[in-house]
């Protein structure tokens, strides 16, 4: 069976295209705007965002000939907005010149005129740039941390829209693929809200690439479907290729060999020589010469399209654009006979996507050389190939094994747990002793079979549908532990789960770079009982379901609701610097005490205290002394009057202490804090009930 090299778009990391698709029009539109009258700014911008765009080329053109362009003395929302799209139309290196002096005219007014959205499109692109370079996951983590706090001061639709949808790229590559596509759909639900029509057809396409990602193809071709019809119906060019793209991705999974190529085929017809998408041109040649090592009698098909994608990529000097399709022309050229040069093509490739550090790739055309060596009878030039692939899935189990054991870890109750983390690591050690013992002919007999195995199942798709069972094993393990982590009452995590999630968290702070750090908050309803103690037990109980469901709509996935006990809950916030703490908590405040609870027709006037610390807040400091400290942050927040959060921002003692010492700290500037008000409540007119706090102000 032959196999070939085939990219996804996704895999290939391309996401210049969600920056292509972000905002958008109508050729013809916009040639006869163009031709015609000048057409002014919010015109255009509201036509991008409704209609996509031809080409980024004519984009960038049409915006800079605004009759409007904002000048130095425009309003700062309006040189924003401009800026803000042509920083995002000229990314990734297309349009360098563009995209540096808007940049710099946004950090000018971010410094000078503290323009918020200014730091929010700039860290955005920034977190773009960093994608498309394979930037380190940490850096990327870094840029959306920063984005979720500019974005929560404003407070903004369309930036937290941006934000989910970043979010989804890093799960992406993470390959959180269903998170991934949990965020995209509320990020495309915004967007149908605002009328953006172009970013829509930017999620959809997104999510028709992680359906396949995720081996889903019958769902990734319905929605890829779905966002070519919404950008044939706004008229959007520029974004039709990729979905194209993935399309055909998606057909020649589920083995549509025919739909695959007529979307192929179009894509290449609407790429054109557009300069703005040459990569995509680079990836769709490649895929239909991947197609026609499928077909029978293809190979010179395949040679044709493989080498002008090769051309087209060394032309642009895209080193890992030359991968797949110096492959293709390797198996092909074997295939015509000439062994020779084909091996030595394949080697060529496999050494590239070494260099690259791309692990599919160098397994695929590996297994793809040993084929070609062993077909032409030379097994011992095989068996050195193989060895490669042993090496490197060896490497790939132990580091599969030890994801899973950390995972485990981190997630789920150490206690419980602690058996199946055992065996893993058992596993572990007896697969890495067995390694050792085993001598050198053990291992040919192991490369042999691995020959035979991978001869019978068929290439690397094998090894793509094991990954995929791995990961649903993986899911499988996650809801049995979500079951015994959860209150039954609330559905929010339980103490336990949640002492077992911190352990894993204060594991890794320990070992994580100075700096960073997590929020936690302890959550406590104001005068509880006099809610059971006035309308019931069961009033009592709707009251806690209702504040789980209102934090958890609130806060972001990732954050952690937790039921520590009685009425008192505990918040883990992950991804959130200490700088953000007093936002969240602004927004707690606000989400419980904003309305009141009803229950059987009446109406529950409900507010909440909160104790707040940024986790660690010295070096080596467990959890259980940052909680101890937010306790007392909670109970300097019941004393001072209730519905309030005490953001401790600065404590030089390492666990709990008492009110009246935490007066005495902050007299002697060895304490911080920051208190946040909750919502005044309309219903209860500061009344008594939550206003009668004992006097004792610190
Ligand atoms: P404060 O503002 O000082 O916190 O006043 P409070 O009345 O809330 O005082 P406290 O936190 O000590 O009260 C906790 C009460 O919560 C006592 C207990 O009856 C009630 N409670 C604990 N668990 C549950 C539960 O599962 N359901 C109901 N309905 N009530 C609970
Ligand atoms: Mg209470
Ligand atoms: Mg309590």
């Amino acid at each position: 069976m032959r196999g070939g090299v085939q990219q996804s778009h996704g895999e290939h990391g391309v996401p210049m295209k969600s920056g292509l698709r972000l905002v958008a029009g109508l050729l013809l539109c916009m040639l006869s705007s163009l031709a015609a009258a000048q057409a002014r700014m919010d015109d255009v911008l509201k036509d991008f965002s409704e209609h996509g765009y031809p080409s980024v080329a004519a984009a960038i053109e049409r915006l800079q000939s605004v009759e409007d362009v904002p000048g130095q003395n425009a309003p700062l929302a309006r040189r924003a907005a401009y800026h803000g799209v042509l920083l995002d139309l000229s990314r990734g290196g297309r349009h360098p010149q563009v995209h540096r002096s808007s940049a710099a005219a946004l950090q000018l007014m971010a410094d000078k005129e503290g323009c918020v959205r200014c730091r929010f499109d700039l860290a955005l692109s920034a977190f773009r740039e960093g994608v498309i370079n394979k930037a380190t996951r940490a850096d990327a983590e870094a840029r959306l941390a920063e984005m979720e706090i500019l974005q929560r001061q404003l407070d903004s639709r369309d930036a937290l829209r941006k934000l989910l949808a970043a979010q989804a790229e890093l799960d992406r590559r993470k390959g959180n693929y269903n998170d991934a596509i949990a965020l995209l759909v509320r990020a495309s639900e915004l967007a149908k809200l605002e009328g953006r029509n172009a970013a829509q057809v930017e999620y959809l396409g997104l999510m028709a690439a992680l359906n396949a990602d995720r081996g889903d193809p019958k769902r990734a071709i319905q929605m890829g479907n779905e966002a070519y019809r919404l950008a044939e119906e706004i008229g959007y060019l520029v974004g039709r290729p990729t979905i194209l793209l993935d399309l055909g991705h998606a057909y020649s999974l589920a083995g549509e060999r025919t739909k695959q190529r007529a979307a192929l085929e179009k894509a290449l017809a609407l790429v054109g020589d557009d300069p703005d998408l040459l990569r995509d041109r680079i990836i769709i040649l490649n895929n239909l010469a991947d197609f026609w090592l499928s077909q029978p009698g293809g190979y010179a098909q395949t040679l044709r399209y493989a080498r002008q994608a090769l051309a087209l990529a060394r032309e642009q000097g895209l080193q890992r654009e030359m991968i797949a399709p110096l492959a293709n022309i390797g198996i092909a050229l074997a295939g015509m006979g000439d062994v020779d040069r084909g091996v030595a093509v394949l080697r060529e490739s496999v050494e590239l996507s070494k260099q690259a550090d791309i692990e599919v790739y160098t397994l695929g055309i590996t297994q793809e050389l040993v084929r070609v060596l062993r077909e032409a009878g030379r097994y011992e030039e095989a068996l050195d190939a193989l060895q490669t692939i042993t090496e490197l899935q060896e490497k790939r189990a132990v580091q599969a094994r030890e994801t899973a054991v950390l995972e485990l870890q981190e997630k789920y109750s150490a206690q419980r747990k602690a058996d199946e983390i055992e065996k893993l690591a058992a596993q572990n050690t007896a697969k890495q002793s067995q390694l050792e013992a085993e001598s050198w002919k053990q291992r040919l007999w192991i490369a042999l079979a691995v020959i035979l195995g991978l001869v019978l199942l068929g290439s690397w798709q094998s090894i793509k549908r094991a990954r995929l069972a791995n990961r649903k094993l993986t899911h499988v393990n996650a809801a049995l532990a979500l079951q015994s982590a959860t209150d039954a009452l609330t559905g929010a995590f339980n103490r336990r789960h949640t002492q077992a999630m911190l352990d894993g968290l204060q594991q890794q702070m320990e070992q994580a770079t100075s700096g960073q750090s997590i929020g936690l908050m302890l959550l406590d309803l104001d005068l509880f009982k006099r809610i059971n103690d006035t309308r019931g037990h069961a009033a009592g109980d709707a009251v806690l379901v209702e504040t789980v469901r209102r934090l958890q709509a609130k806060l972001r996935q990732n954050d952690v609701v937790a039921r520590w006990g009685g009425e008192e809950f505990v918040l883990v916030l992950p991804t959130t610097l200490a700088a953000a703490l007093p936002l969240v908590a602004k927004k707690v405040l606000d989400a419980i005490g904003g309305d009141p609870v009803m229950f059987e027709g009446q109406a529950i006037p409900v507010s909440v205290s909160l104790g707040v610390v940024a986790y660690p807040m010295m070096p080596g400091q467990s959890w259980a002394a940052a909680l101890g400290l937010a306790d007392s942050a909670l109970y300097l927040a019941k004393a001072s009057g209730r519905n309030q959060a005490i953001c401790l921002t600065r404590v030089e003692v390492d666990a709990a202490c008492s009110e009246a010492d935490l007066a005495r700290l902050r007299e002697a500037a060895q304490a911080e804090w920051q208190m946040v008000e909750g919502p005044v409540q309309p219903l209860h007119g500061g009344g008594p009930e939550h206003r009668d706090a004992p006097p004792t102000q610190g």
